[in-house]
């Protein structure tokens, strides 16, 4: 091969490339033309477009989220800064079972009301009705590749409402007939939300019966367990006894301990550890921070949301029904001291945002669940928390485990967000890599690259491999470090140098670019 008559639109010169496989480190240069890895190895002499002399630094596949809610507000702020500046190049979207799509114009608002605190408001994305028409609108638009999962919670809503009650055999058929449309228009699986309503509502069998749909198309049950609390032995079983019958993968997400569950990471790992020798193909994930996030009305009794918003919000205004909410919040394991407000809608809302539940409750004079009902009532439900679980033993001994992922479970809403929407990559690459030394780099880079896109099925991507999309982050391993904390989480991170997707770079010299090269991947 004559080397000086090769040409590339950017050369990364003298990389410490990880590849994403979890192999060790080796230096080259990386030529990236016609938005693909065109060449590694000893490029120069060639013809460059572009020169970025990495000098040592670390050059790697760009970080696939295949947890988050960046759904609607991908639209609304298409700059995805928060997202961007870690370095994440592709989005897994439809998670949590609740999402966009599949939905019909007659149902709409009462779904978009109940779920604005997790996804937002945005017209645009809530217009589409199908997967296809939602993947549809993403050419040109962002600035990460997106791809779906066919939302459970959606096709259930649409098929029955939120009645709380199980699915007839004519109902599953018609929720399996959407999920196989979904999953035909490019879908990667389909997801659950198994303690959110309306799909807390649902017995294991219609879960088992939409995984032998997934069976037939290929793709993965991603789920949200029916608990998290102390119920969540029978609730990692049940979607275990799903992927069981059915012979198809579950992938576990926010495999994180809650309060009630502090110190069992070993426990829970266990768990999958017995059901991969058996067979099972379960995968999980996890975000590096001591708390979650979530919106409050899904924090309290989900019998309270059967018949939809409307019934809700009757309820809560309903003096007997708040005397039962009130024993039962008393005899739960609510611990409000640690529910931190994320995000609120009213002006007069907004002025709790960082403040915990309990001293709000006690500010306003009020028992904490009039306090909860008023305010529920007040911002039309959008209201979503922290939750602080102050489990750092689990979260580094869960993110060492071989078939664990890294996501971000990213809100992107409120002042006082979890800081893991701003922080979670450069978390893992600057303080569990380098100063805490709770992984290798290599490993915990294949947790962000190639091992979900093998995982979901991203056929092209995660690898640096001749051939590959050129989704590539460029990073100091000796300064990247996250910035965003609970107190100031809106912090972008130190380090990430270069990210680019599919060519083009979003992300030049540590700041963002105008460019929106991302699309939608669909599963051919
Ligand atoms: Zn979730």
């Amino acid at each position: 091969m004559n080397a000086g008559s090769r040409r590339f639109d950017t050369v990364f010169e003298d990389c410490r490339v990880i590849d994403g496989t979890g192999n060790p480190w080796y230096r080259a240069d990386v030529g990236v033309q016609g938005g693909k890895i065109a060449g590694i190895g000893v490029l120069n002499p060639c013809e460059a477009g572009r020169r970025v002399l990495a000098a040592g630094k670390v050059l790697c596949p760009g970080f696939i989220d295949v947890h988050n809610h960046s759904d609607v507000m991908i639209f609304a702020d298409p700059a995805h800064e928060a997202k961007v500046r870690q370095g994440i190049t592709t989005e897994l979207l439809g998670g949590d079972g609740l999402s966009v799509v599949p939905m019909t114009a007659d149902k709409r608002a009462e779904w978009q009301r109940l779920w604005a605190g997790l996804n937002g408001l945005h017209p645009e994305a809530w217009s589409a009705s199908t997967v296809a028409e939602y993947l549809d609108k993403f050419n040109g638009r962002t600035p990460v590749n997106v791809a779906y999962l066919v939302p459970h919670g959606n096709l259930r809503y649409l098929v029955m409402g939120m009645e709380d009650r199980p699915a007839s055999a004519t109902e599953i058929h018609e929720m399996q007939t959407l999920l196989a449309q979904g999953l035909s228009e490019g879908a990667f699986g389909f997801s659950t939300g198994l303690s959110y309503v309306p799909a807390f509502f649902s017995k294991t069998e219609e879960i088992v019966a939409l995984c032998e749909v997934l069976g037939r198309y290929g793709g993965v049950h991603a789920t949200h367990l029916r608990s998290y609390g102390a119920d969540m032995p029978e609730a990692v079983e049940e979607v275990l006894h799903s992927a069981r019958a059915t012979g198809t993968p579950v992938h576990l997400i926010h495999y994180q301990m809650t309060r009630t569950n502090r110190g069992r990471g070993a426990e829970f790992l266990e768990k999958i550890d017995r059901a991969r020798e058996d067979g099972i193909d379960a995968t999980i994930d996890s975000y590096p921070y001591t708390a979650g996030s979530t919106v409050l009305h899904a924090l309290i009794p989900q019998w309270l949301a059967a018949g939809g918003t409307e019934a809700m919000a009757a309820r809560l205004k309903d003096p007997e029904i708040r005397s039962r909410l009130a024993r039962e919040l008393e005899s739960g394991s609510y611990d409000w001291d640690s529910h931190f407000f994320a995000c609120l809608r009213t002006e007069q809302g907004k002025a709790l945002e960082g403040k915990t539940i309990a001293q709000a409750a006690a500010d306003s004079r009020k028992p904490v669940t009039d306090f909860i009902c008023d305010l529920l009532l007040q911002e039309d439900f959008d209201v979503s928390c922290v939750v602080r679980a102050d489990n750092e033993a689990d979260v580094q001994l869960i993110m060492r485990s071989p078939y664990h992922m890294v996501i971000t479970d990213a809100l992107l809403l409120g002042s006082k967000l979890n800081p893991r929407s701003y922080g979670t990559y450069p978390r893992y690459l600057g303080h569990y890599v380098r100063e805490l030394k709770n992984l290798t780099l290599e490993d915990a880079i294949r947790k962000m690259t190639y091992f979900p896109a093998q995982r979901f099925g991203f056929q092209d991507r995660g690898m640096i491999r001749e051939g590959m999309a050129a989704d590539l982050v460029l990073f100091d391993p000796d300064k990247v470090i996250d910035t965003a904390t609970f107190a100031e989480p809106l912090s972008f991170p130190k380090g990430i140098e270069m990210v680019m997707v599919n060519g083009e770079f979003v992300v030049e010299d540590g700041n963002r670019t105008e460019a929106l090269p991302g699309k939608a991947l669909r599963r051919s």
